[in-house]
């Protein structure tokens, strides 16, 4: 039977399995997206049950390898077929040189790494890192996003998220984003005790830039009130800006990276926590301090060793940022054609692309016309009105002009239905 034929069984089935045994949110999420059950993937490319394709300028951020790199998936396999998962009392060589292969790419001194499963893991080892330090004050800005595990969650200032599970951690601060004289004013008032956690361009923010100066201006007044940065470059890392860390838009090296999403290669979880070693040591002498039974598992590790090999040889970095800027070029015009006086803002960098619009519920339209269509984009979790494209560096130009294509069809069954403002 061919995957056609079969198709209206496994997509009742699944609506059905979840519904009842995964939550009925996610059941009608799905149908309302279109009944799409997604059961394969190559390249730019997600295949569903009925057999239609879907370009993947979503994924929240993870594929900017796409999907199944050949590179990653050969390393995955290979260590599938000898040692997937350690005993954690011996020592690991896949793990060890996965830290050393991410330490050649981390910013300047940081060479201590820690790997997790999760954005979410990374988030938190960093927190208890900074609290081993005596870093109690953990200051966040609006609009951030760092995860939903309880530390995580403390410091994402968004209270649809945060309410059902308060209390909260104490001792954190949020600042508007991009507000230097706030940022100062927070970290003076918690002089020697603060811990800054902060992405270079807010992803769930909706793809938001840091003004410029703002990254430098927080790093030094870091520096000046004896405060940790933890840059979080879960989502904007690795390439996914145009640049290998966001930071390196002002130069900044911060105190402790988070990185994930990408470091999966698109196959196998994995996250991590990147320091340089006087800081490392509370984690790094003691191995029982902070540690997780699948944490720097081989098959993650394998994945990551791909992800990062992978990430150079297709030249992924410069490929993002040139990209970026075409696909930032043909946003503008199309939206500009289409939906003239309904868009905010047209931003982004490299693959990290936003567009706001003006009008509430205009970005949910735009994306439910995009996926009706075969391209499948994102929402962001702490901006409504911003729908949020994180396409994959390894984009060929015919993908490009489908996506092109489709755009304009889509921007133009929206517009059809709202009337520009007056
Ligand atoms: N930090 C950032 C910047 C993220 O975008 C995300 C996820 O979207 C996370 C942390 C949390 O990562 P995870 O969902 O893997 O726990």
């Amino acid at each position: 039977m061919t995957a056609a034929v079969d198709a209206p069984d496994l997509t009742d089935l699944t609506i059905g399995r979840v519904r009842r045994h995964m939550g009925s949110g996610r059941a009608s999420l799905g149908e309302m997206l279109g009944r799409v059950v997604e059961v394969s993937s190559a390249g730019a490319w997600v295949t569903a049950a009925d057999g239609r394709r879907y370009l993947d300028f979503g994924g929240y951020g993870v594929f900017i390898l796409g999907h199944r790199h050949p590179t990653v998936v050969a390393e995955v396999r290979r260590q599938l077929d000898q040692h997937p998962l350690a005993t954690r009392v011996f020592l690991e060589p896949v793990s060890a040189r996965a830290a050393e292969a991410l330490a050649e790419v981390a910013p300047d001194g940081l060479d201590q790494v820690h790997f997790v499963n999760s954005g979410t893991e990374a988030t938190e080892a960093a927190i208890k890192l900074a609290r081993a330090h005596g870093r109690t004050e953990l200051i966040a800005v609006d609009g951030g996003f760092h995860g939903k595990s309880m530390g995580a969650l403390s410091i994402i200032g968004n209270p649809l998220y945060q309410r059902p599970f308060g209390p909260l951690l104490p001792g954190v601060t949020q600042v508007p984003f991009g507000d230097l004289p706030a940022l100062r004013s927070a970290l003076s008032a918690a002089a020697g005790r603060a811990c800054l956690v902060l992405e270079p361009v807010l992803g769930e923010g909706g793809a938001l830039p840091a003004p410029e100066g703002y990254l430098r201006g927080a790093a030094e007044a870091c520096r000046e009130f004896g405060a940790l940065l933890v840059a979080d470059e879960i989502q904007t890392g690795l390439g996914r800006l145009g640049r290998w860390w966001g930071m390196d838009a002002e130069a900044v090296v911060p105190d402790i990276m988070l990185v994930g999403k990408g470091l999966s290669g698109g196959v196998i979880p994995v996250a991590a926590m990147v320091t340089g070693a006087e800081l490392y040591q509370p984690f790094g002498r003691d191995p029982f301090l902070h540690s997780s039974t699948f944490g720097a598992s081989p098959i993650a590790s394998a994945a990551a060793i791909g992800a990062l090999r992978a990430i150079k040889e297709e030249d992924a970095v410069a490929k993002a940022a040139s990209l970026g800027t075409r696909l930032l070029i043909l946003l503008h015009e199309a939206h500009r054609r289409h939906l003239p006086g309904q868009v905010a803002e047209v931003r982004g960098r490299g693959l990290l692309l936003g567009i706001e619009y003006a009008a509430a519920g205009l970005a949910g339209d735009v994306a439910l016309e995009l996926m009706s269509r075969g391209v499948l984009v994102n929402h962001s979790l702490n901006a409504a009105d911003v729908l949020r494209l994180t396409p994959p560096a390894i984009l060929a130009d015919p993908e490009v002009d489908f996506f092109a294509q489709v755009l304009d069809d889509a921007l133009a069954a929206v517009a059809t239905r709202h009337q520009p403002r007056s």
